[in-house]
């Protein structure tokens, strides 16, 4: 069993949270909507299934914005300082969450799996050469190993009961 528990929290220091286990997935996105969000060239989020994250301490704020699918985009962070900590897509809902891994204490804990929207990235980005880039989206059945693609597909069958 994969018994890892990372930490990570807010720029003042407020906010912390832990998340068990390791990522489903972890996407470095270049699209516009993200590039907005953050201010910079894209994100990297980490996702996990919600009940594996846990917040320490702090209060938290939501902020609601429209996905690219046109479904609702919660944002969610630290109340004081207003950094961005996670996030709920409309895909897998309150049941997922998308974590910022700028925001880890360890940030080079993580690779991400894909870089995807490289077809709206700024010009003068370069992309790794050894992580996979995606104009867009990318198909997780084809990409991810066969134990995190189930943890997918259970998370998003309770995201979307028949
Ligand atoms: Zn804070
Ligand atoms: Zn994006």
């Amino acid at each position: 069993m994969d018994e890892t528990t990372r930490h990570g929290g807010c720029t003042c220091g407020d906010a912390r949270y832990a998340v068990k286990g390791e990522p489903i997935f972890v996407n470095n996105c270049h699209c516009r909507q993200c590039q907005q969000q953050t201010g910079s060239t894209s994100v990297v989020n980490m996702f996990y299934e919600a009940d594996r994250l846990t917040l320490l301490s702090g209060e938290i704020s939501r902020h609601v914005v429209k996905a690219g699918s046109g479904g609702d985009h919660v944002i969610v962070r630290c109340a004081t300082c207003g950094s961005a900590l996670w996030s709920h897509y409309p895909r897998l809902g309150e049941h997922g969450a998308g974590i910022r891994v700028g925001t880890l204490d360890d940030p080079r804990s993580i690779r991400p799996d894909a870089v995807i929207y490289a077809a709206e990235k700024m010009d003068w980005v370069m992309l790794p050469p050894d992580i996979p880039a995606f104009p867009a989206q990318y198909s997780p059945a084809e990409l991810l190993p066969p134990e995190r693609f189930a943890r997918l597909k259970a998370l998003a069958a309770k995201a979307r009961p028949a």
